[in-house]
């Protein structure tokens, strides 16, 4: 199982979104991480963090110089010439979608309802809004399966993602994605904070980097994600992405000055 560049992989070649199974290569994982003496289900609940552990491991060097190749995502993430934007997006994100859920897949058997009993992400906690916008207070991994079952249905919709000649992208499509990058945002944040033991454990922490280092300077390129909700993994985000081309102004804004050339523009545009 391979987290490789996105771009050499195309989306018949990852597994679909398994709801409530247990991953490939799950079965493997308990006896690895037994072996390194981790237990699965006697951590802290998540939400309410000791502050003993509030070293954030995914921040030491020896962990974050981690990665799976040294390729320029910077470079990868522009969009190419004479490929429409919507098609690019749409692409992008439907690879991203199944990398993080294969990433999340090595250590959801880790990640329980009694482990993380929320949804959380530093001094975060988030909630999941069903389609009439109500407020669901949820588990960890139920988070998990509301973020992958609703973006596996609109990456499956051929009305929202369409496949074939001459259908169109609809007029949302641009916010929809955005919604997507912010679900898929949460996952791979809360995979750093409550799950880096374990993916150290498994040595997939060069995985998770460079996954993560892809899938930002993707959505920073066509601003996909509001720099307000990255700001809970600035800290990650400087020292992961400082090296690839990307370097974060932290803050405020739109990206000006952030992005590759021209590359808000084409969002802009639209
Ligand atoms: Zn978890």
């Amino acid at each position: 199982m391979a987290c490789s560049p996105l771009g050499s992989l195309g989306p018949h070649c990852n597994p679909p979104f398994q709801m409530g199974r247990p991953s490939p290569g799950c079965s493997c994982l308990g006896g690895a991480l037994g072996l390194m003496g981790m237990q699965k289900s006697k951590a802290k609940p998540n939400g309410k963090k000791p502050a003993a552990e509030e070293r954030k491991a995914y921040l030491e060097p020896e962990h974050t110089k981690a990665r799976i190749t040294d390729f320029q995502f910077k470079e990868l993430v522009v969009l190419p010439h004479e490929i429409d934007l919507n098609e690019w997006l749409a692409s992008n994100t439907t690879t991203f979608f199944h990398h993080i859920n294969l990433q999340y897949s090595t250590i959801s058997e880790f990640c329980t309802g009694e482990t993380c009993q929320t949804m959380a992400v530093c001094n975060t906690q988030y909630y999941w809004y069903d389609e009439r916008g109500k407020k669901v207070k949820c588990t960890a991994p139920q988070y998990v399966d509301f973020v992958m079952s609703s973006v596996q249905k609109l990456v499956t919709d051929e009305d929202v993602f369409p496949t074939k000649y001459g259908r169109e992208f609809p007029s949302s499509f641009e916010s929809l994605v955005r919604k997507i990058c912010r679900h898929l945002f949460h996952v791979l944040a809360h995979i750093y904070w409550a799950h880096f033991k374990e993916t150290l454990a498994l040595e997939l922490h060069g995985h998770l980097n460079t996954l993560y280092v892809h899938f930002i300077l993707f959505a920073r390129e066509f601003n996909l994600l509001d720099p307000k909700e990255t700001a809970i993994m600035d800290d990650l985000t400087e020292v992961l992405c400082s090296g690839a081309g990307g370097v974060h102004s932290g803050g405020s804004g739109d990206g000006a000055g952030s992005g590759g050339p021209g590359a808000q523009n084409h969002v802009k545009e639209r």
